[in-house]
């Protein structure tokens, strides 16, 4: 009789959990709530939704990188040509993977032999349907901060492909520019430096120094304000930490 108690209560315990969890209100992980973290990156999320549509650009948010993919992969037309800038966060959420393997034209950038072959690709990348990409920082105000060293993803992003698509995890939500700015020259960009092997200094002191090397990552700082094409830039926010 008294292990049946046991066994009961025991179940009925494991049950409460398991409704909880499903619920997504009580997901215990390395000792923290995660739902409060949710519930608060949903609650940002709707409100820079509303801000970017005053800069005319859309936002949506999903709680998981794999619903968001999946959302995207429903507003890409099969058929489409697409192009994409580096992006730590979009193969992170498997869209790249998913464009590899779907039917679409992918306009790979790294399948180029020689910097003529690489002029001729981003030539068609500036021409695709969709471009694909993150955002090193958005504003909860709702601007855009992008840092690239090249310039053919701002480049993109400001003008060319048809449809930009941006992917953002709720880790680049920023308070205004120049505290974006600093995150990425701070945080994104000695990480990624790291990962390339750039002989540059936040690669070696893992903070920015403001140089001029050769290598240098911040070329271009282009602030997004306001996108001149309705419907253009969509932006998918997701309430999980993806990228640099
Ligand atoms: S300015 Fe130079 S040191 Fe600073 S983040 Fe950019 S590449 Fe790194």
């Amino acid at each position: 009789m008294k292990s049946m108690v046991k066994y009961l209560v025991k179940n009925n315990l494991q049950k409460i959990i398991l409704q909880k969890i499903r619920s997504r209100k009580y997901i215990i992980e390395g000792g923290n709530t995660m739902s409060y973290k949710k519930e608060a990156y949903a609650k940002m999320a709707a409100s820079i939704i509303k801000n970017l549509e005053k800069r005319n650009m859309e936002g949506y948010y999903y709680e998981t990188g794999a619903e968001c993919t999946k959302a995207i992969l429903e507003a890409i037309p099969a058929g489409s040509s697409i192009g994409w800038g580096g992006s730590e966060t979009i193969k992170e959420i498997g869209l790249m993977e998913a464009i590899h393997n779907g039917n679409y034209e992918l306009i790979d950038r790294l399948a180029a032999k020689d910097p003529k072959e690489a002029r001729a690709i981003y030539a068609k990348t500036a021409l695709a349907d969709y471009y694909l990409m993150s955002s090193n920082a958005i504003t909860i105000d709702g601007e855009l901060i992008n840092i690239d060293g090249n310039g053919n993803r701002v480049a993109c992003l400001i003008q060319g492909p048809s449809h930009v698509i941006i992917a953002v995890g709720m880790n680049k939500i920023v308070t205004d520019v120049e505290s974006g700015i600093a995150r990425v020259r701070n945080m994104a960009s000695p990480a990624n430096a790291i990962r390339l092997n750039k002989k540059i200094p936040c690669a070696a002191s893992g903070h920015c120094h403001d140089c001029l090397s050769p290598d240098c990552f911040c070329n271009q700082i282009v602030i997004t304000r306001r996108s001149g094409h309705e419907g253009r830039i969509k932006i998918y926010l997701i309430g999980e930490e993806l990228g640099y």
